[in-house]
């Protein structure tokens, strides 16, 4: 069951105008919140992100956070796994194709799921392949821009070469992940790139700053170095979807040195593992009104 502008029906019966801004310039923004045992996880933040999201593309928000969190709980209801991925996405509606924003339109709002499943164990233990590519996107990467078309095909060039992922690098420095956030690990020190215009802010990221400051592991918030990047003791990529996910080969060579060369690395290990905790911890809590 999708929800789309009002109503709720089986996707088949969803119709959209081909006029939407959405469908002939991007003109959108979007979410995906991954939902556990039919909890919405950090719903409060991605609703915070759309919000910046929107307002970055000066379109109003047609809903308060409380009908937002109403229709999330109605298309969780509606579909039959415990754990799903929430999207939601915004457009600017339908009008006679010109580039300025049209105004007094009305927006396109669609909600959808799908099941959640998350990295499987043997993944998880051994790690991803991963390449690293220039970063050609545009220079707004931090709004959740329906237009994907640039990490669209980085993605597509990392699959090409049987990798999960494409690990961006925009003069000289890391950005992030065509889908995800890069973490790296230097000696004991987690370093992750600060939050710009150049990366999405990850809610999963704010997740593994809070736990890393929670438990006092060293890190950094700091430009990264793309040598850095390549002669790092450990690589992890995280988003909603993968969690904390270690790329153990990078451009076809081992991530690390000595006996830990291409296998997770420890900080990544203990990461998940308190990532997982803290997860379990929320999804236990009471849920509020
Ligand atoms: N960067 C990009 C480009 C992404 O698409 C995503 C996933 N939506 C992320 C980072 C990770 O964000 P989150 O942790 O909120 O899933």
């Amino acid at each position: 069951m999708i929800h789309l502008n009002g109503e709720f029906m089986p996707i088949e019966q969803a119709k959209i105008s081909v006029l939407d801004r959405g469908f002939i310039f991007g003109d959108g923004v979007y979410e995906v919140i991954p939902v556990y045992s039919r909890r919405p996880f950090r719903l409060e933040e991605h609703l915070a992100r759309l919000q910046s999201s929107l307002d970055a593309i000066r379109l109003a928000n047609p809903h308060p956070l409380s009908k937002w969190t109403e229709l999330v709980a109605k298309i969780i209801a509606g579909n039959p796994w415990d754990d799903q991925n929430v999207y939601l996405q915004v457009t600017r509606g339908a009008a006679k194709r010109d580039h300025a924003f049209p105004k007094g339109i009305a927006p396109t709002i669609f909600l959808m799921a799908s099941e959640l499943v998350p990295p499987s164990p043997e993944l998880v233990r051994d790690g991803a392949k991963a390449i690293v590519l220039p970063d050609f996107r545009w220079l707004r990467c931090d709004i959740k821009s329906t237009s994907l078309l640039g990490n669209c095909m980085l993605r597509t060039l990392a699959a090409d070469q049987g990798c999960v992922e494409a690990i961006l690098v925009r003069d000289g420095l890391l950005t992030e992940a065509s889908a995800s956030n890069v973490f790296i690990v230097m000696n004991g020190t987690v370093l992750a790139p600060p939050k710009s215009h150049l990366i999405l802010p990850g809610i999963t990221y704010d997740v593994v700053i809070e736990i890393l400051r929670a438990h006092s592991l060293p890190h950094e918030v700091r430009p990264v170095a793309e040598s850095e990047l390549r002669s790092a003791d450990e690589v992890w990529v995280t988003s909603s979807s993968r969690e904390v996910l270690p790329i153990t080969t990078l451009d076809g060579r081992p991530v690390g040195r000595g006996k830990n060369a291409g296998k997770r690395g420890p900080v990544c290990a203990r990461v998940y593992a308190l990532y997982q905790e803290y997860k379990a911890k929320v999804m236990r809590a009471p849920a509020h009104a």
